[in-house]
């Protein structure tokens, strides 16, 4: 295929309109898998993606389909929705030149489809909206063509209105995907320079790495050097996903595939790296920023979980691991998430894919100091640190600030909602950013969060408050400046580590009460007294006994 012919692109979308039925549409009219069951979804491969209905890892899939007598390539790579793989998806977007952006006809732009829209936006690529489930009794697709206009000033004409559930207007999708979407811009005959976008572990094959090759073409048995590792490979086989792969002879310039070169590290496909030819050294292409982990959970050791953690987090890099202990849960690992959902889902697929069983703790987020002890600074070798452990919070005399991770967190809901919805996000310390209503009865609120006031129970309170309508997306927005302490529980005089919290001092009342009542709650009854106490350094601020 020469590179007028090949089109890469993604599907992106607020989470449930439609993305995954969509590309098994796509699948289905080029042939790629059969039409037999509806909603197979059959790039969610992960089990823990088939029971909560969610994409988590980006997969890839080669399309092949004729165009008024032209054979196209088209690579298809899937993205997750939810807010906490944003990371996955700026990934799957370095490999295209364009996007479906899908929207849900009856919901309309939801807070996913605005971030999305921007990661797509800020990668310059072609974006093709796709206005969903036009068969639903309440479909509105008008409306939200006009809400694509006035947010991202998409002309109403542009946009395609599909139903992806019954399978209408999807040549229509194809076609815009051929006129609209650039070929990638990239020659056969220069020297190769091939992307790792994304790495899988098989417990056979070793380390198969997902390419986009930049330049040049690549077959079994040339030689390839990691740019980040600078070590040595010979290529045993290449291939491209249909979405199982497929081998083929060689992979070229402007195609998106795998490659199996013998990588048996967990550590050797760095996401992010550029493979050149031996001897034939290229500029690396600007690899990824790495993850920020932003929520922090112990968990604890059993059988044989250490392997299981290094195998898992070569699937997913977003993942942080530090080896931890502590008094009551005895020796294990601390881990850095991107969020709750990630959480959850990491620990179900450590559960299901390594069959390991874990205990983990409630999460906390990173807190940095200022620090202005000579003896501290000395001692850390920096005058900043992060704090993930209470145990390790510095003293306020030695400290001078303290700041906490902060998100730029985006609302969409009806505009019903918007008095209970302000109250709560006041409630949260958050500062309003911005207002706008995308239509007469949908507004979009933007607030500065600190990333603790939403790590819990944030979205949860938002969907109920709104009756499930308001959705919620967020991007990391730094650190700022923030009155931190650290609270201390005692029973029976004696300070237990575990319990112990960095809260903002608005908070400390409250959070305290809460605390003892819970754990006099949970504490079985005795046939003597147990003083339960909060306390922020000498001073007791609530007791139940
Ligand atoms: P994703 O989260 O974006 O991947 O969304 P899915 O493809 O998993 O779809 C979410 C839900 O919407 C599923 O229950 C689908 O069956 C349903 N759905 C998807 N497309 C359509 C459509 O065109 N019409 C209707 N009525 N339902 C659809
Ligand atoms: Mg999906």
């Amino acid at each position: 295929y020469p590179v007028e012919r090949i089109r890469n692109f993604s599907i992106i979308a607020h989470v449930d309109h439609g993305k995954s039925t969509l590309a098994d549409r796509l699948l289905e009219i080029t042939g790629t898998i059969a039409k037999t069951d509806r909603n197979k979804q059959v790039l969610d491969k992960l089990q823990v993606e088939r029971e909560r209905g969610i994409t988590v890892k980006a997969q890839s899939a080669s399309l092949f389909y004729d165009h008024k007598g032209v054979n196209y390539l088209l690579n298809l790579i899937d993205t997750p929705g939810h807010v906490d793989f944003n990371y996955e998806v700026s990934r799957s977007l370095s490999a295209c030149q364009g996007v479906l952006l899908v929207v849900d006809a009856n919901e309309g732009i939801q807070a996913q489809t605005v971030a999305n829209f921007y990661l797509a936006f800020e990668a310059q690529l072609a974006i093709i909206p796709v206005i969903n489930k036009i068969d639903l009794k309440n479909a509105d697709p008008e409306r939200v063509e006009k809400q694509i206009e006035k947010l991202f000033d998409i002309p109403v004409n542009e946009c395609v209105r599909i139903s992806a559930k019954q399978g209408t207007n999807i040549e229509k999708v194809l076609e815009k995907v051929i006129e609209k979407i650039p070929p990638p811009q990239f020659n056969t005959t220069d020297p190769l320079k091939a992307l790792v976008f994304d790495s899988t572990f098989d417990h056979y094959r070793g380390v198969i790495a997902n390419i986009a090759i930049f330049g040049g073409e690549i077959q079994k048995g040339h030689k390839i050097v990691s740019a980040h590792t600078n070590k040595r490979y010979e290529v045993n086989e290449v291939g491209i996903l249909t979405p199982d792969e497929q081998p083929t002879h060689k992979l070229y310039a402007g195609q998106v595939g795998y490659l199996i070169a013998g990588m048996k590290e967990v550590t050797e496909a760095q996401i992010g790296d550029t493979l050149f030819m031996y001897k034939q050294p290229v500029e690396p292409l600007p690899g990824f920023k790495s993850a920020k982990p932003m929520v922090f959970a112990d968990q604890t050791e059993y059988n044989n979980l250490k392997s299981a953690l290094e195998r898992l987090t070569l699937n997913d890099s977003s993942v942080t691991v530090h080896r931890d202990s502590s008094l009551a849960l005895g020796a294990g690992w601390r881990l850095g998430f991107l969020g709750l959902l990630h959480m959850e889902v990491f620990n179900q697929r450590l559960e299901q894919e390594y069959n390991t069983s874990v205990i983990l703790t409630a999460p906390t987020v990173p807190y940095k100091a200022v620090l202005s002890s000579a003896k501290l600074i000395k001692e850390y070798g920096n005058s900043e640190i992060t704090i993930i452990n209470p145990a390790q919070f510095p003293d306020k005399h030695s400290v001078s600030e303290y700041l906490e991770p902060t998100v730029l967190g985006t609302i969409v809901t009806p505009q019903e909602y918007i008095g209970k919805i302000i109250v709560l996000c006041q409630d949260r310390r958050a500062v309003q950013k911005e207002m706008l209503y995308i239509d007469e009865h949908r507004v979009m609120l933007k607030y500065l969060f600190p990333l603790n006031e939403i790590v819990v129970d944030f979205y949860d309170a938002l969907k109920s408050l709104s009756s499930g309508y308001a959705s919620f997306d967020y991007e990391d927005a730094g650190y700022q400046a923030a009155d931190l302490i650290k609270m201390d529980i005692l029973i029976n005089g004696n300070p237990v580590e575990e319990l112990a919290t960095i809260i903002h001092s608005d908070k400390a009342y409250a959070t305290g009460k809460f605390l003892c009542e819970r754990l006099k709650d949970a504490i079985p009854r005795q046939l003597f007294e147990i003083a339960i106490q909060a306390a922020i350094g000498k001073k007791i601020i609530a007791r139940e006994t």
